[in-house]
């Protein structure tokens, strides 16, 4: 099956061509034809699988013909997040480039008047999150009365986020006679109630989730000797430094560990930025844009933050953590081998991991195969060499300080001196571990040869 079978016009097939693609997904093999026709579409498909062409493509070539009114949307997508309703937006710029086209996207983060001026003039397409949308449509300035086309993005999801009670707000406002186009990764029964009430005798299409048909993703796990933060990584370090890593999603379990590796990657020398919840939206949106660029060549992230991003073509993942639930390994690692292309997967595995190993090997039914470095032997700190250190330490008077720590840091009342005691303890101990993560420092240089070295060796 190739596009050219799908029924889609010349314009459309020459900018999925100039995207790269020239063979559907079972998703968009199976949706674009029935969506074409009109009829409404259920897909149970998970982000990874294609699905967001599944519905901008049809949505295009049904657009092409007839024009926007002023403050009057003819269709609507509702994303659960402002990343997801954003990579929505970049699908349409990809494939609508051959076609006069008006998009505003209604999301946190963006300014409001630039898109206000394009629903003024009549938008073909209005991308939003549930909220904002209810938002500006309360101010006025917005009639959802012509809206021919309905897209609803990853309902479980909305599901999750309690934005339930807003669809179904949004669905009252929309005229009846219009073609809805509804995607989720699982249908729970509050879904399938939504499905039931506001949907049109649905065509069901479902496509297998990604990482339960992940043949082209080669897992393997990596032991580490202890469960030490900075043996961890050592030994993350080793796995990315092997060959064929082009680039790759690294995954914490917890949101502070995501910050202390991206920044312990980046001072050995890695492209690498931390992407999660705190950060604010503009901050998030130029790290993925570098990462998808492939200006940034690591990202760091916890699972919260990295579900429904839409990362293309990622060669490796990275589990510094074991997942406490084996579902995410799952989630995790779908992220590369994506669409047919081959990719791996490496995750650090402790003494004791041993059961949340099981359960992994237990949800995918397989043993993921291991992996010998030989860096990463030596990563643990031999017995010896951690006495030599503690001797070195107390002849110092002190613990060893990496060239980033500042003196106050080691201070014993820095804590109580701080605003906050916690604030101040943790971010000791965050600054403690970049440190010791230094390398040994009473021997040579580690990993953190001065500047000026490397200078006079050019
Ligand atoms: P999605 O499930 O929509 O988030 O898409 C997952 C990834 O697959 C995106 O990076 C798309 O660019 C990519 N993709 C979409 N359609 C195809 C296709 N027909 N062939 C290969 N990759 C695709």
């Amino acid at each position: 099956m190739k596009f050219t079978d799908l029924g889609l016009s010349p314009n459309l097939l020459s900018a999925i061509t100039d995207a790269g693609y020239d063979t559907p997904t079972p998703i968009q093999a199976g949706a674009i034809p029935i969506a074409l026709t009109g009829k409404d579409v259920l897909g149970i498909a998970q982000t990874g699988t294609g699905k967001t062409a599944s519905f901008t493509l049809p949505m295009i070539e049904r657009l092409s013909r007839g024009r926007a009114r002023a403050r009057m949307p003819r269709s609507l997508i509702l994303a659960p997040t402002r990343e997801l309703a954003a990579q929505v937006s970049e699908n349409f710029e990809t494939y609508a480039k051959n076609h006069k086209m008006n998009m505003a996207l209604l999301i946190g983060g963006v300014s409001f008047e630039p898109q206000k001026r394009i629903l003024d003039q009549g938008a073909d397409v209005l991308i939003a999150t549930p909220g904002r949308l209810l938002d500006h449509f309360e101010r006025g300035g917005l009639l959802l009365t012509g809206v021919e086309i309905l897209v609803i993005d990853e309902a479980d999801r909305m599901l999750d986020m309690g934005f339930i009670p807003d669809i179904e707000r949004i669905l009252k406002l929309l005229p009846p006679r219009r073609q809805t186009l509804f995607f989720s990764a699982t249908m729970p029964p509050e879904i399938q109630r939504l499905v039931d009430t506001f949907l049109r005798d649905p065509e069901r299409v479902e496509v297998a989730r990604p990482a339960q048909t992940a043949e082209t993703i080669q897992q393997y796990i990596l032991r580490t000797a202890d469960s030490q933060p900075k043996t961890k990584r050592a030994a993350l370090r080793a796995a990315i430094n092997r060959d064929g890593v082009k680039n790759g999603i690294i995954f914490c379990n917890r949101k502070r560990d995501v910050d202390i590796v991206a920044r312990s990657l980046k001072r050995h020398g890695f492209s690498a930025a931390a992407i999660h919840g705190d950060l604010d939206q503009a901050q998030r949106m130029k790290t993925l844009a570098e990462f998808k660029s492939g200006e940034l060549r690591l990202l760091v992230a916890s699972d919260v933050a990295a579900r429904g991003l839409d990362i293309p073509a990622v060669s490796h993942v990275f589990n510094v953590d074991i997942p406490r639930n084996a579902d995410d390994y799952v989630h995790r690692i779908g992220r590369t081998g994506r669409a047919g292309l081959e990719g791996e997967s490496v995750t650090l595995v402790t003494p004791e991991d041993r059961k949340a190993l099981a359960a992994v090997v237990k949800l995918i039914g397989r043993e993921p195969e291991e992996l010998a470095l030989a860096d990463v032997e030596a990563a643990p700190e031999a017995p010896e060499s951690a006495q030599d250190d503690a001797k070195s330490r107390s002849r110092r008077g002190g613990r060893r300080r990496g060239k980033t720590e500042k003196p106050a840091e080691a201070q014993p009342d820095a804590a109580e001196s701080a605003p906050s005691a916690r604030e101040g303890g943790r971010s000791r101990r965050r600054k403690r571990d970049e440190a010791e993560d230094a390398g040994p420092a009473p021997r040579g240089f580690g990993d953190h040869v001065p500047e000026f070295l490397l200078r006079s060796a050019l």
